[in-house]
């Protein structure tokens, strides 16, 4: 993503996503009503895939 000119006209079109309740990112969409960094809202379970290796509440998710 760059950062200058082009970027700056999506500015102040109000936000997508919000913090998170679960995971606390700000990474829940407010208009598909779920988070897409941990699933909230689209799952009871945490959103993890084996290809991903990322820290949910600063704790590194294990793999089952
Ligand atoms: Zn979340």
């Amino acid at each position: 993503m760059v950062k200058g000119t082009t970027s700056f006209g999506r500015r102040g079109r109000g936000k997508t996503h919000i913090r998170c309740r679960r995971c606390g990112r700000h990474s829940y969409n407010i208009r598909k009503k779920y988070c897409s960094a941990c699933g909230f809202g689209r799952s009871s379970r945490l959103r993890r895939y084996s290809w991903q290796n990322k820290k949910v509440n600063r704790v590194r998710l294990p793999l089952k």
